[in-house]
């Protein structure tokens, strides 16, 4: 087992070990945000025959050469056609049909001319304008042609994407699994939050925080509990785990004498790969993968802003590979650093920051309290300032980068436009 690895380092061995979990069809209606597992490529055109973009008349171009509003050209109405109608029989010289939106076009009309372009005398209409050839239709095929390649495999499905889907004649497709994550709590200092009373117990703020992460990845979820501080116990609740795809304990992996984490999951067939990671917060880091069923294993520290920080760093990336993603990481932005900072070398700095907008540029302000224990100043902060292992000190107004960990940073307020 490698100890004190970079963050780098730790990533690739984490990344190295996952895979990709196989495919389930769904429903379309449910499979936004999943991970297609599948090409789509058109099997029927769309539209699937001309048809007219509006309501009016569908007519035969060379009847009408010259119309204008001083010059109206009248021709006969002799059918109409509705969207899901047919013509009745082909278009004539000399004559038009009525026709709406969506409709198909009738055999021999080659343009629509739009209702407001004419004026209805009788059973007859008076056109104003000489359409342009195929003026208001829609050609077959505009959208897609069979045998189009129009989705490729491991796109994530937005609502364009499904729409696409339906129009194709999909309601089920393949995707990737979602992975489940066993989430293990462990302390003899924790309690469920709705038992906490006066007596010097905290609650267990990791299992709440945990379970949304996997949520907000996509993946689910499962509760495996408190473990006291004891093999016994973390064992029994750790080998209810070993189904999921993924195990997350939180605490009891450090090197205290109440730290038994790490040994209970070499007992259980886990091959530690590696711990500790070269970071702040969140050294005492542990991964590896159970051999029998290729579980991944991540023991990550204990204190609630360690916890989350090394669930975003190592955790979600591999959430993201085994759901089939491309795109692993969160976004980083550049932004200017509101007052100056020093740190020590040797381990890369997670910063908690929140950021403002001043014109173009953002300004990163480190949050009050930096301690690992301090869960509020992830509440308060909308960011990660990263600071590299081997920096020491960073000027005001120097250029850092900022690990986007607030999915909603990029809305806005106003329209922007
Ligand atoms: P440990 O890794 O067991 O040394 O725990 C480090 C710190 O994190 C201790 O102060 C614990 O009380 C705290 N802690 C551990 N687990 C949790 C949890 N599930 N929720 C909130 N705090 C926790
Ligand atoms: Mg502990």
């Amino acid at each position: 087992m490698r100890e004190g690895l970079t963050v780098a380092e730790a990533e690739s061995v984490v990344l190295e070990a996952t895979g990709i979990l196989g495919a389930e069809t769904v429903s379309a209606w449910n499979a936004a945000g999943r991970v297609l597992a599948e090409a789509i490529e058109a099997t029927r055109p769309h539209p699937p025959a001309d048809c007219s973009a509006m309501d009016g008349y569908a007519v035969r171009r060379a009847d009408l050469l010259g119309a204008s509003e001083t010059q109206p050209r009248t021709l006969p109405v002799v059918y109409e056609v509705a969207a899901g109608g047919q013509a009745s029989r082909p278009l004539g010289a000399g004559e038009s049909a009525r026709i709406f939106t969506g409709a198909p076009l009738p055999p021999g009309a080659d343009a629509v001319v739009m209702q407001e372009e004419t004026r209805a005398e009788g059973g007859q209409v008076a056109f104003l304008v000489e359409p342009e050839p195929r003026e208001n239709v829609r050609d077959a095929g505009e959208d897609f042609q069979a045998g189009d390649r129009l989705i490729e495999s491991r796109t994530v499905l937005g609502s364009a994407h499904l729409g696409v889907l339906a129009s194709l004649g999909r309601s089920i497709v393949a995707v990737h699994q979602r992975p489940t994550v066993a989430i293990l709590s462990g302390g003899d200092e924790l309690v469920e939050p709705d038992r906490l009373t006066d007596d010097g117990h905290i609650a267990s703020s990791n299992s709440y925080t945990l379970a949304a992460q996997c949520r907000e990845v996509g993946a689910r979820p499962i509760y495996l509990g408190i473990a006291e501080d004891d093999p016994a116990a973390i064992e029994a609740r750790l080998r209810a785990g070993l189904r999921a795809d993924v195990i997350v304990s939180s605490a009891g992996v450090s090197v205290g004498d109440h730290d038994h984490v790490r040994g209970v999951l070499e007992k259980l067939g886990c091959r530690l790969l590696f711990w500790g990671v070269k970071m702040k917060p969140g050294y005492p880091l542990a991964f590896g993968v159970i051999e029998a069923t290729g579980t991944l294993v991540f023991g990550l520290p204990g204190n609630p802003v360690s916890t989350a920080v090394t669930f975003e760093q190592f955790v979600r990336p591999a959430l993201r590979k085994l759901m089939g993603h491309r795109l692993l990481h969160r976004p980083v932005v550049k932004a200017r650093l509101a007052r100056p900072m020093k740190k020590g070398r040797g381990r890369l700095h997670f910063v908690r920051v929140s950021l403002e907008r001043e014109g173009d540029a953002l300004v990163a302000t480190p949050t009050a309290n930096q301690s690992s224990g301090v869960l509020t100043s992830l509440i308060r902060g909308q960011g990660l300032a990263i600071f590299p292992a081997e920096a020491e000190s960073f000027a005001a107004g120097s250029e850092v980068d900022v690990q986007i960990i607030d999915a909603g940073f990029f809305d806005r307020p106003d329209r922007g436009f």
